[in-house]
């Protein structure tokens, strides 16, 4: 049910998607353009679900050429490390892989560090 205006007129689109985020204290400015929302057809209103969220995210880590879950994930089972250890190093870890923390540019590099993977 849409939110704005109360109807059931929910249905699932596509759109090019324009935005700016701030990371490391930094404004920038990219571009998604397909990304995948909800909108209202009654009233235009667009909502971000789980997928649109996460599209957004990859396009933010792809525009500042940051480690994804998927390759942090993959590299830590690779070199054998626990998550515990390398927390040790990068407290935010299991914020970062599980999307509610985009890692910032000390944080993604001392990840590339310890798991080397070349910038
Ligand atoms: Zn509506």
């Amino acid at each position: 049910m849409c939110y704005e205006c109360g109807k059931k007129a929910i249905m699932r689109t596509v759109l090019a998607y324009e935005f700016q985020f701030k990371h490391d204290g930094i404004m920038h400015t990219t571009f998604v353009a397909q990304l995948p929302v909800l909108q209202c057809f009654e009233c235009k209103e667009i909502l971000f679900d789980n997928v649109s969220n996460e599209r957004i995210n990859q396009a933010i880590r792809e525009h500042l050429g940051l480690l994804s879950p998927g390759e942090i994930e993959g590299a830590l089972a690779a070199q054998g490390y626990s998550n515990y250890e390398v927390e040790k190093l990068v407290p935010k870890l299991e914020d970062i892989l599980t999307g509610c923390w985009i890692q910032t540019y000390e944080e993604d590099y001392k990840l590339r560090t310890l798991l080397g993977i070349a910038p």
